[in-house]
């Protein structure tokens, strides 16, 4: 087996890695070198096909037994970034407000909407994150993947997209490696100057100092905020352990300090149960959870 030059990690405490800052401890993480590291991960090692592919975290809860098998993460080593006559190729670990910049220096002003959301390219191919009325996958032309060990190159037509999901239209999930992306040519300066408009139009909405998953719920499918119904049902504020419902935007639950990750799941539980009993809605979880619960949770 061709010997693998990326980090491992044991017993690895995801805490320290996903954004709301709780959650159990992986067996194993994985920090591939670069792309052909993570290739031949894919390839030889038996333990691929049951990995969990992760980016900065920021839309995972991981339950506080923890998550047995291997945790590959994207991030820093599936770092390139470079400009192919109109497209952007971008690895898999590359932060998407770094995309954002970088295509904003390029005039490419559609790409703005990147740089509000916190993880990384893998991780908006696997959501198909989006805002402000824009989605990752109308921007993809070809995706790298790695599916069952072998490494392929796809269009976008290989897939099906819809709200924060993503898949082969025969059901399988992959890992996403990197993706060649195209965005409209504009100007630099209309450009810079939308990125700057959304980071400010973000702080003035969403907790940003406090560790969170952003929206925790998708909104249902009649176009209604699950923020709002959330607020209406006056949940704002409403804590368990160190988990709450924050008070600036009703749709993230935020850290308020020494959360687990049972504190937040009981939380989501219970504003799912209060806000179909209110208004007869069940809101859907957009986050990811992942793991085994604690067997005295
Ligand atoms: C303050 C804040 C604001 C946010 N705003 C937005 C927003 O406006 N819009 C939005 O869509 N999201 C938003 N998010 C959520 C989150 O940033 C996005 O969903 C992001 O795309 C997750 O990327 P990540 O790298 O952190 O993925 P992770 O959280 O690490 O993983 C999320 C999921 O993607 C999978 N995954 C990760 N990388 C890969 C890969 N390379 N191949 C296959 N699967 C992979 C994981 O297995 C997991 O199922 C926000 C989060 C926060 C904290």
């Amino acid at each position: 087996m061709t010997v693998l030059r990326g980090l491992w990690k044991h017993d690895f405490p995801m805490s320290q890695l996903a954004s709301w800052r709780a959650g159990g401890v992986a067996e194993a993480l994985f920090i591939p070198a670069d792309l052909t590291d993570v290739g031949t991960f894919c390839h030889e090692d038996p333990r691929a096909g049951n990995a969990l592919f992760v980016g900065h975290g920021s839309n995972l809860l991981v339950r506080d037994g923890g998550i047995g098998g291997v945790v590959v993460r994207t991030a820093p080593g599936l770092c390139a970034m470079r400009q192919e006559d109109d497209l952007i190729y971008v690895e898999a670990g590359v932060g998407c407000p770094k995309l954002a910049k970088f295509a904003a220096a390029a005039g490419f002003a559609d790409a703005a909407f990147f740089a509000g959301v916190p993880g990384t390219i893998g991780g908006a191919l696997s959501m198909n994150a989006g805002c402000h009325g824009s989605e990752t996958w109308q921007h993809v032309k070809q995706a790298l993947v790695f599916n069952d060990g072998k490494r392929a190159l796809h269009d976008a037509c290989d897939f099906e997209t819809g709200y924060r999901s993503v898949r082969f239209k025969n059901g399988d999930t992959p890992f996403f490696a990197a993706a060649w992306l195209h965005f409209v040519q504009g100007n630099i300066t209309v450009a810079r100057s939308r990125v700057r408009d959304l980071l400010r139009r973000r702080a003035q909405t969403q907790p940003l100092g406090e560790p969170s998953c952003g929206s925790v719920f998708r909104n249902p499918p009649d176009g209604t905020a699950a923020a709002a119904l959330i607020e209406s049902c006056g949940l704002k504020g409403r804590a368990i352990g160190g988990a709450m419902v924050s008070h600036k935007h009703a749709n993230f639950i935020v850290n308020t300090g020494g959360a687990n990750a049972a504190d937040i799941e009981n939380l989501i539980v219970l504003v799912q149960s209060e806000v179909a009993a209110q208004t007869g809605v069940m809101l859907n979880t957009e986050v990811r959870i992942v793991g085994r619960k604690k067997t005295d949770d």
